[in-house]
C-alpha cells in the first residue's frame, strides 16, 4: 500500500525548523503538484533546486520527515518558467515512483487542503496563524485551534461463500472495481457504519465483521479503515443507484489483479483472489 514505504520510515510529528538545502519543497495550487522534469519521469523539487528562486525560509512551512529528510510547504511562490518545472494532477502520486515520494507528496496535499481551508477562524473571521508547538492553525483573536482534517471511512470486503463483492462508482473518473465504502457518521462505530453503508449501498446484511488493517489515503483526506464481513441471510442486490453503477458477486479467479497494490481495498481484493481471506 501507498503508506508501506519501508526500508523507508516516516516521522508524522511537527517539528518547528527551516529547511536545509537537501529537503523537499512541496508546492501545489488546487489539484496539483509542481514536480521537476528528469529523463522519462518527474521527481520532488528540494530547496538546492530551487536555490535563486527567491527566499523560502520564513515561508516554508514543515510537514514531516522521512529518513532524515524534510519535506516543506511553500505556497507563496509561482512556478519558475525554466529548468523543466511542471504542474501535474495529485493523480500521478497513484503510479509515481519510487513509492516513499508518491506517500509524501499526496500526504503533503493533504496539509496543503487543510492549510488553505482554515487561512481564518470559523468562530470569528479572524486571520489563523501556524502553531510552533505542533501541527495546527490557531486563531490569535478567540484562541479557535485546528487541526488537520482527517475523515475516518470504512471498506469492507464482503464475503458469500466463494465470491465477493464488488461494485463500481457510479459518478468520478475511477472506473476500476472497488469494495463498499463510506465516511462514518458522527456518533458511530466502525462496526455500525459497515453495516449501514452495506445496507445502504447494496441492501444486504452483513455478520462476522473483522478488523483488516488500515490506511492513511490522503487523496481524499480520509483514513480508510478495512473490514471484512460474510453475508447475512438473502444475497439479492438492491443498488443504492445515485452511488453505485453496478455490484454483484465475483469468484476468485474473477477478481481483477489491478497489479501495484496502493490501496486497501484492491489489496483485500486480492487477498481474496488469493484465498488469503
Ligand atoms: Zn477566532
Amino acid at each position: 500500500m501507498i503508506q508501506d514505504i519501508a526500508p523507508h520510515t516516516y516521522d508524522p510529528m511537527y517539528h518547528d525548523q527551516t529547511p536545509k538545502e537537501e529537503d523537499y519543497l512541496l508546492h501545489y495550487e488546487y489539484n496539483k503538484v509542481m514536480l521537476l522534469r528528469e529523463g522519462d519521469g518527474c521527481r520532488l523539487p528540494t530547496f538546492r533546486d530551487l536555490r535563486g528562486e527567491g527566499d523560502f525560509d520564513q515561508s516554508a512551512y514543515y510537514l514531516f520527515s522521512i529518513d532524515s529528510r524534510a519535506y516543506f510547504l511553500v505556497t507563496d511562490m509561482s512556478m519558475p518558467e525554466f529548468g523543466g518545472y511542471v504542474m501535474e494532477p495529485l493523480t500521478i502520486f497513484r503510479s509515481f515512483s519510487p513509492l516513499h515520494q508518491a506517500f509524501a507528496g499526496i500526504t503533503g496535499s493533504q496539509i496543503y487542503r487543510w492549510r488553505q481551508s482554515r487561512r481564518f477562524c470559523g468562530g470569528c473571521g479572524r486571520e489563523m496563524e501556524p502553531s510552533h508547538k505542533e501541527r495546527a492553525m490557531v486563531c490569535p483573536g478567540c484562541g479557535q485551534t485546528e487541526y488537520p482534517k482527517i475523515s475516518p471511512a470504512v471498506i469492507v470486503a464482503i464475503r458469500n461463500k466463494d465470491k465477493l463483492l464488488m461494485s463500481r462508482y457510479a459518478r468520478g473518473s475511477y472506473r476500476r472495481y472497488a469494495l463498499i465504502a463510506g465516511f462514518v457518521e458522527v456518533g458511530e462505530t466502525f462496526e455500525d457504519c459497515v453495516r449501514r453503508e452495506v445496507m445502504e449501498e447494496v441492501g444486504l446484511k452483513v455478520k462476522n465483521i473483522r478488523y483488516y488493517k488500515s490506511q492513511p489515503w490522503a487523496f481524499s483526506d480520509t483514513e480508510m479503515i478495512g473490514f471484512t464481513a460474510d453475508l447475512d441471510g438473502d444475497d439479492t442486490i438492491h443498488l443504492e443507484e445515485e452511488e453505485l453503477s453496478e455490484a454483484g458477486w465475483y469468484t476468485r479467479e474473477e477478481v481483477p489483479d489491478y497489479g501495484p497494490l496502493i490501496s486497501v481495498g484492491h489489496e483485500m481484493m486480492k487477498a481474496f483472489k488469493d484465498g488469503k481471506i
